[in-house]
């Protein structure tokens, strides 16, 4: 029987009968693992985010989350909002400041790991609180942290003891931010909890949540990640999906271009030098993936030819159900990072006139340089 059994991964009660909602695990796979002693269960759709990278969409009903949301507004806890530092668009939850109401907020940027060395943190913190004002978020404290390299971790655990002067702390983010990881990190931080970690459920709801006992009596409260459709993570297949997201330190890749040059990121963007004065262009994208120059009058033509084969992410095939690409110009008076949610960025020089092309609904923008 599955009655009081979670995934330690999402927090969702376990299920054997239907693969399409949240806390399914094959009958198979649970007796397995209940076999192998049990103590670490995980549902199907963690166990492949986990081992093979894969995102597993589970249909959450936009309802629910409503609910988990006006949930936080009720109680009297610190907010840990936590957000991908590629992917402030695709991590951003929906009128989460009216949400949280008079609650305090740390915004935590995750994936610190994967920026270039040379990249001044205080810019990125700047820049993250920028984004957030814009979306009407007036966060207390923002920490950059590594939840894989476990940086800057008991930063953030000395952040939140000051800043939730004894009241429970709440977890939320979007999924793909690594919340699950840094909850990993936090419970390996803080030694021997690992034990303690139990689950119930929000009122009214039928979403799950973990809970780690603090010192004190009170609580960090996992809650289940929201999905964002906007993210370049539901584009992707997971194999394409590995390939964009930054997995170590980026190298910058520079270019030197003169106007009508266009610089391609695979199939997945495009960056078209229309006019301004020759300069550089650094490109910080995952190492792997493949950045190509061509002339902007056979931009067009090359795109048409090439995309889903030397230019790829995205396959020919994925290239069916792929988002049509959208088109937006910059000319930023000084140097400037033009940024493409969930892939990366391209610094860029002051007066350039630029043209993006990028798939539609993942968010572009421009920020000071971050170096
Ligand atoms: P969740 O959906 O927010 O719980 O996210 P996960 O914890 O499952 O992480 C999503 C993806 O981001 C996984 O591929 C992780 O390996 C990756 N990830 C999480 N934290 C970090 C980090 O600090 N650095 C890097 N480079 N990747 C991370």
């Amino acid at each position: 029987t599955t009655e009081d059994l979670y995934c330690i991964g999402c927090g969702a009660k376990l299920q054997t009968t239907d693969k399409t909602q949240a806390g399914f695990i094959p009958a198979s796979a649970l007796e397995k693992q209940l076999a192998d002693g049990g103590e670490k269960l995980y549902c199907q759709r963690c166990f492949r985010l986990r081992h093979y990278n894969e995102i597993t969409d589970v249909p959450v009903n936009a309802n629910t989350f409503t609910q988990l949301l006006n949930a936080l507004g009720a109680v009297d806890a610190l907010i840990v909002n936590v957000v991908d530092v590629f992917d402030f668009s695709g991590s951003v939850i929906p009128g989460l400041h009216r949400f949280v109401g008079h609650n305090p907020v740390i915004l935590v940027g995750n994936k610190a790991d994967v920026l270039p060395h040379s990249v001044k943190r205080r810019r990125v913190t700047d820049w993250l609180r920028r984004q957030a004002h814009a979306v009407g978020l007036r966060p207390e404290a923002i920490q950059l942290v590594s939840a894989v390299k476990g940086w800057q971790i008991p930063e953030l655990l000395a952040l939140i003891e000051k800043e939730r002067r004894g009241r429970d702390v709440y977890f939320v983010g979007t999924t793909n931010t690594g919340k699950s990881t840094l909850i990993n990190a936090i419970i390996k931080e803080t030694a021997g909890v690992q034990d303690l970690v139990t689950t119930s459920r929000f009122p009214g709801t039928t979403l799950d949540r973990i809970e780690i006992p603090l010192d004190d009596g009170q609580k960090l409260i996992d809650t289940p990640g929201i999905i964002q459709t906007q993210q370049i993570a539901h584009i992707l297949s997971g194999k394409d999906l590995k390939l964009v997201s930054p997995q170590k330190e980026m190298r910058p890749r520079v270019f030197q271009l003169t106007a009508g040059q266009t610089l391609f990121l695979a199939g997945l963007a495009r960056i078209d030098f229309v006019s301004g004065p020759a300069g550089s262009f650094t490109v910080y994208v995952d190492n792997e993936l493949l950045v190509h120059r061509t002339k902007l009058s056979n931009a067009d033509d090359f795109w048409m030819k090439h995309r889903g084969e030397l230019l790829a992410p995205p396959s020919t095939a994925e290239l069916a159900d792929f988002p049509p690409m959208h088109q937006e110009e910059f000319t930023p008076p000084n140097r400037s990072d033009i940024v493409i949610a969930g892939l990366g960025w391209v610094n860029v020089p002051g007066h350039a006139v630029v043209t993006v092309h990028a798939p539609q609904g993942i968010g572009v923008g421009v920020r000071p340089s971050l170096i």
